[in-house]
């Protein structure tokens, strides 16, 4: 291990190696910059965007804030933290969690220690010196002992596929890269591609803002409301008066969350009881309604039950009935793909300056100087064009950053056939890399801040215990790997969302299907991870430089 960092050294002439390589100054990136240092460790940031906040910082575009409760949508790890820090609403806009993890950034003296504006291009292992050798896009060279890809799962974005672009004479922005000045939308034409959660939440915004809103969309998605407003006080206090205890409390739940109601089976409830709980959870809003009997996201039949109440919701607040069927899923169950949280999403359909325009046959032809052309010719004259097309998730962030081991692989190159990890957190033939809330972890299923504070300190406890013992090198074994990936995969095998193709389903050539992430539970993740690092890190291979010189 190499000394500490002085803590007063500015991060402007980091030193050549380090302990940690932190990549990512979001939620996992900015906790675990604290929590390695505070262990005594060197450690240095990279952050491509130009400050922290991480998917925050990038998807600043109108409308954008968490869809989970804000209460549970931020760190545990520091009572005081928690206590000192008040929510304004139940779901924080994007500027509200800028706020806060600038608040957090400074509180906690991480900033300096990152280098912003900076990417990884390439982390090499070298068996040698048991060291990653990073290059940045910048041409900044450091070596370290572990790497920490903190760079979420939804971070490189789909690149836009439509021919003429350059060619398009007006402005064109995405969600995922929103710019940083100011995006001219009022009275102006404008089209927004895309109605996944990102397209869902703009598109309420925007519709508020332009002279004329074209919608085009492909897939419609079952939207469910916010029902935004000041956030549940008596819980609040609750939580406040004991954070250490409810932060061990949400990593035994499900969803990483406070959401009280336990779901049963849709057949313990009378056809009429059934209705009056989907009214009451409608009311509630938010997430919950994709929870509220326990088989709704394994049985067709109970699934059917909920996906025709909200799309008689949908019937009920949309005026036109052509429109209302359009934006009607009918090809996915519901909660099969992600569910969108909205403000007056299907309401907004009602406004005479918005329109929608379906491209599921009639897809997007081009672009033209002026507009969208579809390929029956119909042409679209727009000013702007804001395309929300999600993310290559789960894996290009780790493609991204050029990590090789030894032998010249990548992750991928062992991941053909669909993500291979343990806990979602490692992967085999890669020593001392690590990569929180990754795929074969509960991930974008589970409340994601919490939740990486979790793999924050497992990834912690972990090079600790590595170094208290003397070992240079931690690599998960091919055999736990296949234990892990078999249990991600048994654990979907029944659900219904495991047929839908979206980002979280790898599909294979011979038309097999992964789901990516562990739909387990976050409860039942944290037991097994723990459990591993009970026992000494079960199904890990240590090792140390000495002890390979000699045999070599
Ligand atoms: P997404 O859910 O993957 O949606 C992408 C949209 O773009 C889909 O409607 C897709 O249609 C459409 N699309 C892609 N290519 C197209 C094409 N060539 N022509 C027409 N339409 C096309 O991405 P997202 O909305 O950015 O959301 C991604 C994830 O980010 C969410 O699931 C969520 O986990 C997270 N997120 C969270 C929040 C929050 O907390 N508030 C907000 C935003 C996003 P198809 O469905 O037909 O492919």
């Amino acid at each position: 291990m190499t000394a500490s960092r002085n803590s007063t050294a500015p991060a402007a002439q980091p030193s050549p190696d380090y302990d940690v390589v932190v990549v990512g100054a979001g939620f996992g990136g900015l906790y675990g910059l604290h929590r390695f240092r505070q262990m005594g460790l060197s450690v240095v940031g990279f952050e491509g965007g130009g400050g922290v906040g991480g998917v925050w910082y990038h998807n600043r575009y109108p409308g954008s804030r968490v869809d989970v409760e804000s209460i549970d949508y931020c760190y545990y790890f520091s009572d005081e933290l928690y206590r000192d820090w008040t929510w304004s609403e139940r779901y924080a806009t994007q500027p509200e969690l800028m706020r806060y993890l600038n608040h957090v950034a400074d509180r906690f003296d991480i900033r300096r220690h990152f280098h912003f504006n900076t990417t990884v291009t390439s982390a090499k292992w070298n068996a040698d010196s048991a060291r990653y050798q990073i290059t940045t896009n910048t041409g900044m060279h450091v070596t370290c002992r572990f790497l920490v890809m903190a760079t979420g799962q939804l971070s490189a974005a789909r690149k836009p596929p439509f021919e003429g672009m350059d060619r398009f004479k007006g402005d064109i922005v995405r969600t995922s890269h929103w710019p940083e000045h100011d995006v001219n939308i009022a009275g102006r034409r404008v089209a927004v591609i895309g109605t996944g959660s990102s397209g869902v939440q703009t598109i309420c915004e925007v519709g508020k803002l332009a002279g004329q809103l074209y919608v085009f969309q492909r897939s419609p998605n079952f939207s469910v409301p916010a029902w935004n407003g000041p956030v549940n006080q008596v819980l609040y206090d609750k939580i406040k008066a004991d954070v250490a205890v409810e932060r061990e409390a949400i990593f035994n739940t499900p969803g990483c969350n406070h959401r009280a109601r336990i779901p049963k089976p849709a057949g313990d409830y009378t056809p009429a009881e059934q209705q009056a709980l989907l009214e009451e959870a409608w009311a509630v809003g938010g997430h919950g309604m994709a929870a509220i009997f326990s088989d709704q996201s394994l049985k067709q039949e109970v699934n059917d039950i909920v996906a025709n109440f909200v799309r008689d919701k949908i019937r009920a607040i949309v005026k036109d009935p052509a429109v209302a069927e359009l934006l009607s899923p009918v090809d996915h169950p519901f909660g099969t793909r992600r569910l969108c949280v909205d403000t007056d999403y299907f309401a907004t359909y009602n406004r005479d300056n918005v329109t929608l325009v379906d491209v599921r046959e009639n897809a997007i032809k081009h672009f033209t100087e002026t507009g969208i052309e579809l390929v029956n010719g119909d042409q679209y004259e727009v000013d702007l064009i804001i395309l929300a097309l999600g993310f290559h998730a789960f894996t290009a962030p780790l493609s991204n950053a050029g990590i090789e081991n030894e032998k010249g692989e990548r992750p991928n190159d062992h991941w053909k056939t669909g993500p291979r990890t343990v806990l979602g957190i490692t992967t085999a033939g890669f020593p001392n890399l690590f990569f929180p809330t990754g795929p074969g972890s509960p991930s974008v299923l589970a409340n994601m801040a919490p939740q990486n504070e979790f793999h924050i300190d497992w990834i912690a406890n972990c090079i600790d215990y590595a170094r208290q013992h003397g070992y240079d090198t931690v690599e998960a074994t091919v055999e736990a790997q296949d234990k892990w990936t078999a249990h991600v995969a048994d654990v979907s095998n029944t659900i219904l969302r495991r047929f839908v193709n979206n980002y979280m389903v790898h599909v294979n050539e011979d038309g097999s299907r992964v789901f990516i992430p562990y739909v387990g539970g976050m409860d039942r993740f944290a037991r097994q991870a723990n459990e591993i690092a009970a026992k000494n890190y079960e199904g890990f291979r240590f090792g140390n430089l000495a002890s390979r010189s000699k045999a070599a």
